[in-house]
């Protein structure tokens, strides 16, 4: 039978920023709820090593931080419900979402922590290899390329800015494009063919990723030429994909003012456009897109809450 909960924060998602919120408003006595959504632990689940998040003197794995940041939720008497909001009822207050399951959330404010997917490129050797010589990070995975050669895949900001941080570890960075023009910003762009670390690849598309098994790893691209050249099959070790990435605010369509790209605009203090509703992590920021700053962002979300309510 269907349910109808009540709080004073409703959290929607469920990765670092999410679990952070739920842990500070929890301990501030806001009887949080967390609302997983799909893929609870966010993108951290579909990475391997991580290195970069502080605290850890040795490498720990993504779903390993995630299934901790849970259990930390719980230990301080945070719900983790395991369900998906599919509507939010902005015009009244309290708020009134609805869900998958039926359940009806009534909430004196919500916090979206509903992060961004990578966008992949769709190919099965990209999905096989994801994780182990196949990224969408080159912030969280460049360093376990040290002295190696690696590509990078994408024409914008993101595809220049990770090509440039890679040469920081690899001996070798192509950047392979689908045509003959960046889209990214001309000073990013003369940046990038400063650098003598960097092959541009243009007009290039990735027919196949190829690798090894025990271990695997990736070993090649195949590449096909768009302007009729025969196809190509370099050697590396690494590849990079950015080609954008989607913020999940489907829902918010309409109802809190988004950006060209579909990001939650907020303030510095993490409100939107809609009095009461926060956001905080991926959804809105597609600068940084760390763990830790998704963290730093949820505890922000919750202290700017706990302020709201005690006005
Ligand atoms: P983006 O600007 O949308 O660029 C995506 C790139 O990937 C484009 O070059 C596109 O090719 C290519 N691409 C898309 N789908 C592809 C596919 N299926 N196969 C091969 N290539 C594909 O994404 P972004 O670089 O992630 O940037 C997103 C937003 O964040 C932008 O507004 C950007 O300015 C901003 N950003 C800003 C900074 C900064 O200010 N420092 C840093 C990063 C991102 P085409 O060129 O042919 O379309």
């Amino acid at each position: 039978m269907s349910k109808t909960h009540n709080t004073d924060v409703l959290i929607i998602g469920a990765g670092p920023a999410g679990y952070t919120a739920a842990i500070y408003a929890a301990r501030a006595n806001l009887k949080p709820i967390l609302v997983m959504g799909p893929q609870p632990g966010g993108q951290l689940m579909i990475t391997t090593d991580v290195e970069n998040y502080p605290g850890f003197e040795n490498v720990i794995q993504g779903p390993w931080l995630m299934d901790q940041m849970q259990a930390q939720a719980k230990h301080v008497g945070v719900p983790c419900i395991f369900d998906i909001i599919t509507d939010v009822d902005v015009t009244q207050r309290p708020f009134v979402c609805k869900s998958e399951s039926g359940d009806t959330y009534i909430a004196k404010t919500i916090i979206i922590c509903t992060g961004a997917q990578a966008k992949w490129l769709g190919l099965e050797s990209e999905k096989h290899f994801r994780g182990f010589g196949v990224s969408a990070c080159a912030t969280c995975d460049g360093f376990f390329f040290k002295n190696k050669e690696v590509a990078v895949i994408g024409g914008g900001n993101s595809a220049v800015e990770e090509a440039m941080y890679l040469t920081h570890h690899a001996s070798k960075v192509y950047l392979i494009h689908r045509r003959d023009q960046l889209k990214a910003e001309k000073i990013l762009q003369d940046r990038l063919f400063k650098n003598p670390k960097i092959v541009p690849l243009w007009n290039r598309q990735v027919l196949a990723i190829e690798g090894e098994e025990m271990p695997t790893r990736v070993t090649h691209l195949q590449l096909a030429d768009a302007k009729g050249a025969p196809a190509e099959r370099i050697a590396l070790d690494g590849v990079f994909v950015a080609i954008g990435h989607s913020p999940t605010t489907a829902i918010f369509q309409g109802k809190i003012d988004l950006d060209e790209n579909g990001y939650i605009l907020t303030n510095s203090r993490l409100e939107t456009s809609m009095s009461g509703i926060f956001a905080a992590g991926d959804v809105q920021d597609h600068i940084y897109r760390q763990a830790v700053t998704a963290a730093g962002q949820g505890c922000m979300a919750a202290l700017e809450v706990e302020r709201f309510l005690s006005q």
